[in-house]
């Protein structure tokens, strides 16, 4: 008997990676779409999404001009040999560039431990503390470790890179400032990206930027704050307490760029009076990645606590009167100041901050101190064979950068250490400079000699008889790091236990489903992530010469072409570094298309009285006023409220910003009026695309009435959250909005030449995390994407479905479906039982679930997204615990609890609370088993915490020893 033969194409053709994408099987998502009450996902999508914008028919993802289609999905290891080939185009050279980015060593265990591993990369912003405890420690530390090596009272939980710190310290002294002058003056020997970063965010603020050459000290005339760099860019290390003084004398502020390593051996800025601090802690174990991502820091004196931008962890106490970190201050800033926000950053560098904080917490303060004088070391031997060939070294001061005079013959040095594998900076026709790190060897010295044409040299012959090459009273004199945590874990397996120690304190991906509305918090895929760290795409400097980059480039053209067929726009930006860069950058294109059109008096900007923060805020950054339009009782814009005021603004209309779906997570069918109302007027339409994951491969915004949106990658595709940043926030832009694009002073490459300048410090922003969104994309397909937005539908509806008769879902479209999410509502419970929304989210935890998003966009309301990744069981698993806990609100509404006293008002419950003293009037098993003993106990390792008593009373670095022993 022979048995049955399977066809071999039937086998060829093996899992689609879709199918391990998408969460629920194909049984599953029958039974959904059954309790939804709809046939199948196409019906589910007809009802959802308006006719009238929806793509025509079954796309096949190919523009209506006929153009090439998205090319077919392929299986997880055809994409990784296909990027391995693709970083086989790459070049890698030694990098010694400098201009802020350095070569670094990542201690593998930080690799594999932080950076490869979901535990931590999959981890959202930490909003709900009592899960977080983990990331907000790690931040902590990296808030204490800025603060002692820049030598201010308070650092920031991250910036997004050195140049747009920069530019935030302009605004922010600006704001704090009582100058009356409008003029802001930046050192010559500054890095270029960061002086242009700081002109194209100064320009539509009507901030005057001054570059000044500062050798002959301070220019006349009254300026509101200055820019200095320690050390220089040409690598000059300066004694500069005389003009930060001259500045303070003449009512102005200063904010000095600093390189973090050299903090370790050079007197901080915050010793000679800096009012703020900036910089990157790339070469702190982060690889330079073509320029991103890296966590940028911003430290400031205290006075200007308040003034922070981006996110501050604080210390304060749990129920139990514990320690406990949360978010301070300004957490939720944008939400609630909204255009007067300080700053519109929200995602920010989480992922890059605890890499860099756990390279200062194994190094310690000795480690650091040894590498940075090894660095110095190298410059100093070089600089000193270089002198000894003849070779002009231009300053005797320095730290690790040297800058070369090479009359006429620059061109011709950086050639011959390429040639020597050694990528050197071109400064201009007569000078070069060099940068050594923490990877820079003897070998690299002997081959730069070789290169500048000297011979004879002598690694340990220079060394023996050449003196530091900075002088001693600007040396380091005070301590820093000096907190246990960062001497605690010397050992691989201290380090090892700690990592695991603090990601065991946190919900991440990696244990629950994270139904975040409006962040969608879906796979980040192994086989999308494992690239990043291959050296080939991970060892890129940003400025090297772009054939060095071929295959990332290659990527980047690919991604580029791929987001704008799914979006139906012409051209695509990958250099926003998070959502709200790109909203910057889309308003920057806006303004300057009016501009060029003689239309500069178009400044305001109105934006739907739902949409996200960030979106006023970056508004405010364009120099736009913004004018509120309203919603209607369904929470669709108000459309007759829109007519009057696009009427009233005629003459001002610059555009309209609106989310699409809403930010209600409803199609409003309205959509193409509301474009086409704005465009008569003469205005442009913004979509913020965040939302994303419910339109792709239904409807293309370029096709319904937009002119530019930003896409966060970090959201829709794939790219993971990592506990509050990377992000990559690229625009989509129309035709006439493309010349208008960002570009970069140091890469023609990377925009046009028309363009608004760039609004980050790298060329392609954070290139490196730019092969996981190629990947997804790649392993999808067209027909992939589209069954994972039909998923994510109608899991969204699922939800919705299953629990309207529990919770009220707050705004529905057309056909009664709720898009990508759905927003429960809380307003009458709360009325009815006193039980909030609070109350509920800390109550999940106990139920080993991650809260959805808390009061946005509208208070008193959860906001549910639960992706298409999550399968049928982790969706009932959610359903259930709300279900249950809606019977545990009516038993306090009931009277049976105490309105005080209940499981729900207690949450989260730690295991110490269920072991000691129990006199509740619920049993412990109510209290921490639920659901009865199903799986893993997830064990909050804190109780609620007090948020307001942090803010009175802020601390936001590492608490002293103390503080451990009460
Ligand atoms: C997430 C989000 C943003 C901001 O994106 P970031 O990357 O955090 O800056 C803007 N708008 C909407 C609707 C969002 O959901």
């Amino acid at each position: 008997m022979t048995q049955a033969r399977i066809p071999l194409a039937a086998l060829e053709d093996g899992t689609q990676f879709a199918d391990r994408h998408i969460g629920p099987r194909a049984d599953e998502v029958a039974r959904m779409l059954d309790v939804i009450g709809v046939g199948s996902l196409e019906e589910l999508a007809d009802q959802a999404v308006p006719a009238s914008i929806r793509d025509s028919g079954q796309d096949d993802g190919a523009d209506d001009s006929g153009e090439t289609e998205l090319p077919p999905a392929v299986p997880e290891h055809v994409s990784l040999a296909e990027l391995r080939e693709l970083a086989g185009r790459n070049e890698l050279h030694t990098q010694m560039i400098g201009l802020g980015y350095y070569g670094t060593l990542t201690p593998a265990v930080i690799r594999r431990n932080v950076l490869e591993s979901p535990a931590w990369y999959t981890a959202y912003t930490p909003y709900q503390p009592e899960i977080s405890q983990g990331r907000l420690e790690a931040l902590l530390n990296f808030q204490t470790m800025v603060a002692d090596l820049t030598g201010m009272e308070l650092a920031n939980a991250s910036m997004l890179d050195e140049s747009t710190a920069a530019a935030e310290a302009m605004t922010l002294l600006r704001r704090a400032g009582r100058a009356p002058s409008a003029r802001f003056l930046v050192d010559a020997d500054t890095f270029p990206q960061t002086i242009a970063v700081i002109e194209t965010r100064a320009e539509p603020l009507g901030i005057e930027v001054e570059v000044v050459d500062l050798t002959a000290g301070l220019p006349e005339g009254d300026f509101f704050g200055l820019l200095l760099s320690q050390p220089a860019a040409s690598g000059a290390v300066r004694d500069d307490s005389a003009l930060v003084e001259a500045a303070h004398e003449r009512g102005a502020q200063v904010v000095v760029a600093a390189d973090i390593l050299s903090l370790t051996l050079l007197r901080p800025p915050g010793e000679i009076g800096a009012d703020v601090v900036v910089g990157s802690t790339q070469r702190f174990g982060v690889p330079m990645g073509f320029g991103g991502p890296h966590a940028g820091y911003l430290a400031v004196r205290k006075g200007l606590e308040r003034q922070l931008p981006g996110r501050l962890v604080g210390v304060s106490v749990d129920a139990d009167g514990n320690r406990a970190y949360r978010l301070a201050l300004q957490t939720r800033e944008q939400h609630i100041r909204r255009e007067k926000a300080t700053s519109n950053i929200c995602t920010a560098q989480v992922l890059l901050a605890i890499v860099a904080s756990m390279y200062a917490v194994y190094h310690g303060p000795e480690g650091l101190r040894s590498i940075a004088t090894r660095t110095h070391r190298m410059a100093a031997v070089l600089a000193a064979g270089l002198r000894a060939g003849g070779v002009e070294v231009v300053h005797d001061t320095f730290f690790d950068t040297l800058t070369l005079r090479l009359p006429g013959r620059a061109a011709e040095v950086v050639a011959s250490a390429r040639d020597r594998g050694i990528n050197i900076r071109h400064v201009s026709a007569d000078l070069v400079s060099v940068a050594c790190d923490e990877t820079t060897t003897r070998t690299h010295l002997k081959k730069l000699w070789a290169a500048f044409g000297v011979s004879g040299a002598d690694v340990d012959a220079l060394d023996a008889e050449t003196a530091d090459a900075y002088p001693a009273e600007l040396a380091r004199t005070s301590a820093y790091l000096t907190h246990p945590v960062f001497s605690t874990h010397r050992s691989e397996t201290s380090l090892l236990r700690y990592l695991r120690a603090l990601s065991d304190k946190d919900v991440a991906l990696d244990r629950s489903m994270i139904p975040l509305g409006s962040c969608t918090m879906k796979l980040n895929a192994t086989a999308e992530m494992e690239p990043i760290t291959w050296p080939a795409f991970a060892e890129l400097h940003p400025f090297a010469p772009a054939s060095d980059a071929a295959g990332l480039l290659r990527v980047v053209a690919d991604l580029e072409g791929w987001l704008a067929r799914l979006t139906g726009y012409d051209a695509v930006s990958l250099q926003p570094n998070a959502g709200s860069q790109g909203e910057f950058a889309g308003l920057l294109a806006i303004r300057a298309y009016h501009r060029s059109r003689g239309e500069s008096a178009r400044d305001v900007c109105l934006i739907p009285a739902s949409a996200h923060g960030t979106n006023a805020a970056s508004a405010a950054m364009a120099g736009m006023r913004v004018v509120v339009v309203r919603c209607d009782d369904e929470g669709n814009i108000d459309l007759d409220h829109l007519r009057s005021t696009v009427d009233q603004h005629r003459a001002d209309l610059a555009c309209i910003m609106i989310t699409y779906p809403s930010t209600h997570g409803v199609y409003e069918d309205t959509v193409r009026e509301v474009c086409a109302a704005v465009h008569d007027a003469g205005g442009q339409v913004y979509v913020d695309g965040a939302n994303l994951n419910a339109l792709i491969g239904l409807a293309r915004f370029g096709r319904f009435g937009a002119d530019v949106s930003h896409l966060n990658l970090h959201k829709t595709f794939c790219i993971p959250h990592g506990g509050g940043g990377p992000g990559v926030g690229p625009i989509g832009v129309r035709e006439h909005l493309a010349p208008f694009l960002p570009n970069h002073p140091l890469q023609p490459a990377a925009g046009p030449a028309t363009g608004v300048g760039p609004i980050s410090a790298a060329p392609w922003g954070s290139a490196s995390i730019l092969p996981i969104s190629w990947a997804y994309v790649r392993m999808m397909g067209f027909e992939g994407l589209r069954r994972a937005t039909m998923t994510a539908v109608a899991a969204a509806n699922y939800v919705a479905a299953r629990l309207t008769g529990h919770y009220p879902v707050l705004y529905t479209g057309a056909h009664g479906r709720v898009a990508h999410e759905c927003i429960l509502d809380l307003r009458g419970i709360t009325k009815a039982s006193g039980i909030t929304v609070d109350d509920v989210a800390k109550r999940l935890a106990d139920y080993g679930l991650h809260a959805p998003t808390m009061s946005f966009p509208v208070a008193g309301t959860l906001m549910v997204e639960p992706t298409e990744s999550e399968d049928l069981a982790e969706l009932d698993r959610f359903c259930d615990a709300m279900i249950a806990i809606r019977r545990e609100i009516e038993r306090v509404a009931a009277g049976d609890w105490p309105a005080e006293d209940n499981p729900l008002r207690n949450a989260p419950h730690t295991a110490e609370s269920i072991a000691g003293k129990w006199d509740h009037p619920y049993s412990r098993e109510e209290a921490a088993y639920p659901t009865g003993s199903t799986g893993p106990k997830l064990w909050p390792p804190v109780r609620r915490i007090d948020g307001a008593k942090g803010d009175r009373n802020l601390v936001c670095s590492c608490p002293p020893i103390e503080a451990y022993q009460s």
